[in-house]
C-alpha cells in the first residue's frame, strides 16, 4: 500500500515523501484512514511502529481547516515524558512543514512564560505532559474546552507513572464532542477499562499482540554474577559491531557509576536520568542522536519513548523490575524494519524477573554466551519461578555456589522515581503560596496495585493531598498497637476469666456487681 491510497492531502504527502518515507507501516495503514474519518481509535502498537506519524499526519489534516482562538487549543496530545513530548513536536514540524498550524509543547524544566505567550497566540496543536498541563489550567492560561482532536499516548507509561489521576482529569474538562485516539504499546486490564470510558465505539487497531517483542530484534541473556557484570558488558560491547547503543540500568546511581567505568576503559559514554536538568538531558540526547556519544548509559524514566534513528543495540545491566520496561527497552532498537540486538544481562538473583518477561512476551530469551566468560545458573532460592523447572543454566554450566549476590530489587530510595515525569515535582511550578488544592484531596486514590513494584515507585506527586498507602501504614498501625493488645488480658485466657473481678470495670467494680448471687 502506498501514502498516496490513505486519504492524506498533498501538501502532507510531499513532507512525508520528503522525509523519506516510502510506504506506510502497518500502524500508518491502518489507523490513518479511520482517523481521518473522524473516528475514534484504539491503538495498540509496540514502540518503533511509526505509531507518532500515524496520528500526527491525519491530524495536520483535520486542523488544517479552521483558526485557533488564544488560550484554547484545538487539539491536545498527552505524553507521558518530556522527551517523548519533545519528539512528537519534532514530528509535527516536520510532517507540518507545508502548513501554517500553531503549536506548543507544554513541558516541565522549562519556563511557564514562553509556554504562556504560545498560548496566548491561539494554538492548533498543543503537546503537554499531563502534570504541567494542569499547572497551566490551573493558572487560567489554558481552556481546552475548545479540543477537537485528543490523542492519549502510551497510555501504559501513564499508568505506570502515576499519570492517570490527571488524565482522567484533563478528560474531565474537554468536551465530548471529541476525537479520541488512544494509544498503548501494552493493554492491560486498567488500560482497557479507561480506553472504554474515554472512547467513543473506537476502532481498534492492533498492529503486534500486546507485549509482544519486536520480530527483528535479535535478542539475547547471559547470567553472571553481580560483580562480573561490567566486564561482561564491556566484553560484549567489543564482540558486538556497535552503532550505536543504549545499557539501561535499574537505579541512576548505578547510571553514573557504569557511565564513569565504561569512560575508564576508553569507551565513549554519556549518562542519562532523572536526576539531570532538562537543558543537561537535551544536550546529552542531542549529542547521542547527533553520534558524538556512542554509548548512552540510562534510566527507564529518562530514555522512556527515545526515538534515535537507527540504534543499533540495546544492553540491560540489569533485568528490568517490570516485565512491560523490556519490552519498552529493547523496543529502542530493531525500529521500522531495522535489525536491532539486545543483550540482558541477569545475575543469578534476577530469575525470577527473567521468568516473567518471558512469561510477557511468550518466548524463552535465548542465552548467549560472553566471550571468555563463563556463564552461572539463576539462583534457584531466588524467585518462586525457578524452582525444580531445570530452566535457566546458561551455557557452560553452573556456578551455583557465586549466585544469591544481590536480592532482586534495590532499597526503595535507591530506585529512580518512576512517577517523576521525571521528577514530577520538577515538572509542576512550585507553589509555597498556595493553600492544599481541595480537588487534590478528592481525587479517587488508586487502589493498592497487586504489583508491588508499581507501588514502589509510585512517588507521591502532591505530598499535601496523598495519603501513606493503605497497606503500608495499615501495616506500622498494627505493629503499633501490638503491645498495648498485649497487655490486655486475652478473652480466651481461663487464668483472667476465673477471676473474681469482673472484666472491664477494673477496680471500680460497683458494689451490687460483687456481690455474691444465690
Ligand atoms: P515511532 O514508532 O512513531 O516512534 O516511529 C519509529 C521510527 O520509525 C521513527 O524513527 C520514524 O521516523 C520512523 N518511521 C515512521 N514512519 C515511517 C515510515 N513510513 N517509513 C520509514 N520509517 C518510518
Amino acid at each position: 500500500m502506498s501514502f498516496e491510497s490513505l486519504g492524506l492531502s498533498a501538501p502532507v504527502l510531499q513532507a512525508v515523501s520528503e522525509k523519506g518515507y516510502t510506504q506506510p507501516t502497518p500502524i500508518q495503514e491502518k489507523a490513518i484512514p479511520i482517523v481521518l474519518m473522524g473516528r475514534d481509535i484504539l491503538g495498540c502498537a509496540q514502540t518503533g511502529t511509526g505509531k507518532t506519524a500515524s496520528f500526527v499526519l491525519p491530524m495536520i489534516d483535520i486542523l488544517a481547516e479552521g483558526r485557533a482562538k488564544a488560550r484554547m487549543p484545538r487539539s491536545l496530545i498527552l505524553e507521558p515524558t518530556r522527551e517523548l513530548a519533545a519528539q512528537v513536536a519534532e514530528n509535527f514540524e516536520i510532517y507540518g512543514k507545508n502548513h501554517k498550524l500553531n503549536m506548543a509543547l507544554l513541558i516541565g524544566g522549562v519556563s511557564f512564560e514562553d509556554q504562556e505567550r504560545a498560548l496566548e497566540r491561539g494554538v492548533d496543536v498543543l503537546i503537554a505532559t499531563p502534570g504541567r498541563l494542569l499547572d497551566h489550567f490551573e493558572r487560567g492560561k489554558v481552556l481546552l474546552n475548545d479540543v477537537k482532536v485528543l490523542v492519549i499516548d502510551e497510555a501504559d507509561r501513564m499508568l505506570d507513572m502515576g499519570f492517570i489521576p490527571d488524565v482522567e482529569r484533563i478528560v474531565g474538562l474537554l468536551s465530548p464532542m471529541r476525537q479520541t485516539l488512544f494509544f498503548s504499546a501494552t493493554m492491560p486490564p486498567e488500560i482497557k477499562r479507561l480506553a472504554d470510558r474515554f472512547l467513543s465505539n473506537p476502532k481498534e487497531v492492533t498492529v503486534a499482540p500486546p507485549a509482544s517483542t519486536g520480530k527483528n530484534i535479535v535478542q539475547g541473556l547471559t547470567v553472571v554474577p553481580e560483580e562480573e557484570k561490567r566486564e561482561a558488558l564491556r566484553r560484549l560491547i567489543r564482540e558486538q559491531d556497535i552503532k550505536n547503543a543504549i545499557v539501561f540500568c535499574n537505579r541512576k546511581r548505578d547510571v553514573a557509576i557504569l557511565q564513569g567505568s565504561l569512560k575508564k576503559h576508553g569507551f565513549n559514554a554519556g549518562a542519562l536520568h532523572g536526576d539531570m536538568s532538562q537543558p543537561a538531558r537535551m544536550e546529552t540526547l542531542e549529542k547521542f542522536k547527533q553520534g558524538e556519544i556512542q554509548i548512552l548509559v540510562a534510566s527507564d524514566v529518562a530514555a522512556r519513548g527515545l526515538d534515535i534513528a537507527d540504534m543499533s543495540h540495546v544492553f540491560n545491566f540489569d533485568v528490568p523490575f517490570s516485565p512491560e520496561d523490556y519490552v519498552h527497552r529493547i523496543g529502542r532498537t530493531g525500529r521500522a524494519g531495522r535489525t536491532g540486538h539486545s543483550f540482558t544481562l541477569a545475575s543469578p538473583a534476577e530469575g525470577s524477573l527473567v521468568e516473567a518477561i518471558e512469561k510477557l512476551i511468550g518466548v524463552e530469551i535465548p542465552r548467549v554466551e560472553v566471550p571468555g566468560m563463563e556463564a552461572v545458573a539463576f539462583d534457584p532460592s531466588e524467585g518462586r519461578g525457578r524452582r525444580g523447572r531445570g530452566r535457566g543454566r546458561a551455557p557452560g554450566g553452573g556456578r551455583g555456589g557465586r549466585s544469591g549476590e544481590r536480592a532482586p530489587r534495590a532499597p526503595r530510595a535507591e530506585r529512580e522515581p518512576k512517577h517523576a515525569e521525571a521528577d514530577v515535582q520538577a515538572e509542576r511550578a512550585p507553589r509555597p503560596d498556595r493553600a492544599p488544592r481541595p480537588e487534590r484531596a478528592e481525587r479517587p486514590r488508586r487502589e493498592p496495585r497487586a504489583e508491588p513494584r508499581q507501588e514502589a515507585h509510585h512517588e507521591p506527586r502532591h505530598h499535601e493531598a496523598r495519603e501513606p498507602r493503605e497497606p503500608r501504614s495499615e501495616g506500622r498501625a498494627h505493629r503499633e498497637r501490638r503491645p498495648e493488645r498485649r497487655d490486655r488480658p486475652h478473652r480466651n485466657d481461663r487464668h483472667d476469666r476465673d477471676e473474681a473481678v469482673p472484666m472491664g470495670l477494673g477496680d471500680h467494680v460497683p458494689a451490687f456487681l460483687a456481690r455474691p448471687t444465690r
